[in-house]
């Protein structure tokens, strides 16, 4: 391939390549032609359209967010800024339940936050979601998961406290299928949120089981993350085992501070299921909060007695990270409003959802950083933001997840290696979603690419002020084509919808 008459539209020279698979790094060029890599190697001799300077460089697939809820808003807001500056080429939506279709229960809970440009029609299922994305183009690829609590709200009418019917769950089923036909990647639940957490294992194997006929994945906001998050870690598991998915544990913590440490546990049981021979992985963003819904915490009565899904927090520890009705709230501690009214802190949580709407989300310091690197250090975790970036507050890890893991776990702290990240944030991930062709650096591949500097790259979101791209990261690369070029968003718009298994 290396001969001097070799033309290429892009080469990216003289950086160190971290391929998706976690190896050893090796020095070379990438040629690119179209969409694809056409040649790695030494390419001195080799011309090109363009060339990107990578000397002293990291290169790296791009990073496949494999916790993404921008199932809406890679539509309304199709550049996607917080995704491509961090280095995300692929994002999977979907997660926690809650999927883009069909469209008006998907609309109900994500059409509030993110206003979709009159152009973009209401969708039919999956088909009409990926066909819709294919038709936006935003400057990423995206790939979705099938969501319960959107399907259990289309086939049960509303949010019901009850199991559903035979017929129910076949409707529910039928959408499985439609989704997994159409080329979705999985199935996923969020079991803390309404109506999934009415829903007993029984339903959720059930439904999951379409799924596994197409062998999708299992992705699972458990039911409990705090003092029953052994429990919940099993009840996953199962489910995979009857319903034939393999299973991803989402954003993989212990919630609470009674319950630090308890990942231990969860990562052996983790282990013990893949020596039985079932695909148990998980993923994480790196923090120490987390962020939800702040109907959510009430319901799980996080701020009282602390038996939910979310363990007990303290007031002084919930922020307000978007608050739609309130803006001027957003940024605040939950602590300031009982203070202010004179409330305990479940009525003044309640008062700010009465005023601001239930679309209020919050910031939640409750992980511990001893859990935190356990987690991201263990072979079976990969990497996901869980970014909601809306409001002028949202949690940081929507803007900094990854330069946050390359530059204070990698090349700070030493958790992990530089390799053990690009393969926990690229190859692991496509070949659990099945994305066909991503997530490795070879010929062949699509090129989906991030050059970083790993002496520099480092996240810059705070939790003062959380929308900011990271340094150190100058190029990304989509489909052959740079989104971000010298740390700037090229308004290139090449990304694609991409069905599970098919290039
Ligand atoms: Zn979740």
């Amino acid at each position: 391939m290396n001969t001097s008459h070799d033309r290429f539209d892009l080469i990216i020279r003289g950086g160190t390549i971290y391929d998706g698979s976690g190896g050893e790094p090796v020095s070379a060029d990438i040629g690119v032609t179209g969409d694809r890599i056409t040649a790695l190697g030494d390419l001195t001799e080799a011309a090109a359209a363009d060339e990107i300077d990578a000397s002293g460089m990291a290169v790296a697939p791009g990073f496949i967010d494999v916790h993404s809820h921008d199932d809406f808003h890679v539509l309304s807001s199709p550049d996607v800024e917080h995704n491509v500056y961090q280095g995300i080429t692929t994002v999977v939506v979907g997660n926690c339940g809650f999927g883009a279709a069909p469209y008006d229960a998907a609309a109900e809970r994500q059409g509030e936050l993110y206003a979709l440009p009159p152009e973009v029609k209401p969708w039919v299922g999956y088909g009409g979601y990926l066909d819709t994305v294919d038709r936006v183009k935003p400057s990423l690829n995206v790939a979705a998961l099938v969501g319960h609590n959107t399907l259990r709200v289309d086939a049960m009418g509303d949010i019901q406290q009850v199991p559903p019917s035979i017929d129910q769950v076949t409707h529910m089923a039928g959408w499985v299928a439609e989704g997994m036909e159409a080329g979705a990647v999985g199935f996923s639940t969020g079991l803390i949120y309404e109506p999934g957490r009415y829903s007993e294992t029984d339903e959720i194997a059930a439904v999951a089981t379409v799924a596994g006929g197409y062998g999708g994945v299992y992705a699972t906001h458990m039911r409990n993350e705090a003092e029953r998050l052994v429990q919940a870690v099993e009840e996953a598991i199962a489910i995979g085992q009857t319903s034939g998915c393999s299973v991803q544990i989402s954003h993989h913590k212990a919630s609470g501070s009674d319950n630090w440490g308890a990942v231990e546990r969860s990562l052996e049981i983790i282990e013990a299921a893949r020596e039985r021979g079932l695909d148990v992985t998980a993923d994480q963003y790196p923090y120490t909060s987390g962020s939800t819904r702040l109907v959510a915490v009430l319901q799980n009565g996080a701020l009282t007695e602390g038996t939910g899904g979310i363990g007990r927090v303290q007031a002084k520890d919930v922020l307000l990270a978007t608050s739609p009705g309130r803006p001027e709230y957003e940024g605040r501690s939950l602590a300031s409003f009982v203070d202010d009214w004179d409330l305990p802190a479940e009525d003044a949580a309640q008062r700010i959802i009465d005023e601001a709407g239930e679309h209020v989300y919050v910031v939640i310091f409750m992980m511990d950083e001893g859990d935190v690197r356990r987690v991201l250090a263990h072979p079976t975790t990969m990497i996901g933001t869980d970014g909601i970036p809306r409001g002028s507050k949202p949690h940081p890890r929507a803007w900094g997840t990854y330069p946050r893991i390359l530059g204070k776990y990698v090349r700070d702290e030493g958790v992990i290696s530089l390799q053990d990240a690009v393969r926990k944030m690229s190859g692991m991930p496509a070949d659990k979603f099945q994305l066909a062709g991503r997530g490795y650096i070879r010929e062949g591949a699509f090129a989906d690419l991030v050059v970083f500097d790993p002496a520099t790259v480092i996240d810059t979101a705070t939790y003062e002020d959380p929308k900011t791209p990271p340094t150190g990261m100058p190029h990304v690369i989509v489909n052959g084509v740079p989104v971000v070029r010298d740390g700037r968003h090229t308004q290139a718009r090449v990304g694609r919808a991409l069905r599970r298994g098919r290039e």
